[in-house]
């Protein structure tokens, strides 16, 4: 496989998680028009196809690896094959997520568990699959979707906020861990971004939210995407540990 932009340059192998709706497809669709070859992860392998035939029709590359995260099993196999099909693995994006929110006091044991391993373990093990890879080719870019709320905090967030604050600390663990093996690996931090997680906030908590963002707008997932492709890109190699919180001025933590 060679990149059709510059004839020596390998393809770059981007693996992304969640990328069935959302932030995650708009950061496949992005990567794949930067040239990258982007294996799209998530549970709906409907939904998976679609962005794949979307991708291809644009002059792409994508292939579908269906896997849940919050099983570990499941997203060790889906980065193992896709190492052993692609024979490389260059960009991982962990972005899949899910939130469950209540306030802390009545919050139950399972919406604790389910929203850790959902949105934090699973970063882990595929770090930890996907870094071997990277290893070998001396070359790899991480970025783990966070989120303003595990910087911040955010009431009736417990669950979602520890999980996302501990990206932050595993993303920077990680930078030290494998810088020196040309790795890089940092957080995207989010605001609010309009998706299917935020569409269903009442008109008025969208106004007030509003009111709160410097730029005067909700985001929308491409100003996500764009971040992304840049701390994915060869030319970030001296950006790693960082947190790039991408909200429109509205924490400016
Ligand atoms: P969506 O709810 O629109 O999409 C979530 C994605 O995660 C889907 O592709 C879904 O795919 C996937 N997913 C959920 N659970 C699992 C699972 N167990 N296994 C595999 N895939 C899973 O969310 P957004 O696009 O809004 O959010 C994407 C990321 O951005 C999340 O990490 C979220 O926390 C973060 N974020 C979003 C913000 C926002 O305002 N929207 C703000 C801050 C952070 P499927 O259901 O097909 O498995």
């Amino acid at each position: 496989m060679t990149n059709p932009a510059n004839t020596t340059a390998p393809v770059r192998v981007a693996f992304v998680t969640g990328a069935s709706r959302g932030i995650g497809r708009a950061i496949a669709l992005r990567l794949a028009r930067d040239g990258r070859h982007v294996v799209l992860s998530a549970r709906s392998q409907g939904a998976l196809e679609e962005v794949k035939g979307e991708i291809e029709r644009a002059g792409g590359m994508a292939s579908v690896a269906v896997a849940d995260v919050s099983d570990s099993a499941s997203i060790t196999a889906s980065i193992e094959k896709t190492i052993a099909e692609l024979g490389r693995l260059d960009i991982l994006v962990n972005n899949a997520g899910i939130t469950k929110d209540g306030l802390a006091l009545r919050m139950s044991d399972e919406d604790w568990n389910v929203v850790l391993s959902t949105n934090l373990t699973s970063a882990f093990i595929a770090c930890r699959s996907a870094a071997r890879a990277m290893m070998r080719g001396r070359f790899g870019r991480i970025v783990n979707i966070a989120s303003t709320s595990g910087i911040v905090g955010n009431a009736g967030q417990a669950n979602y906020a520890a999980a996302k604050a501990g990206l932050v600390g595993l993303t920077k663990s990680l930078a030290r861990e494998l810088g020196s093996k040309g790795i890089t690996a940092n957080v995207v931090a989010p605001g609010y971004i309009q998706t299917d997680m935020t569409e269903n906030l009442p008109a008025e908590v969208k106004e007030k939210i509003t009111g709160m963002i410097a730029v005067g707008r909700l985001g929308v997932v491409e100003d996500i995407a764009s971040a992304v492709a840049y701390a994915t890109s060869d030319e970030a190699g001296f950006l790693t540990g960082q947190t790039i919180i991408v909200d429109g001025g509205m924490t400016m933590a």
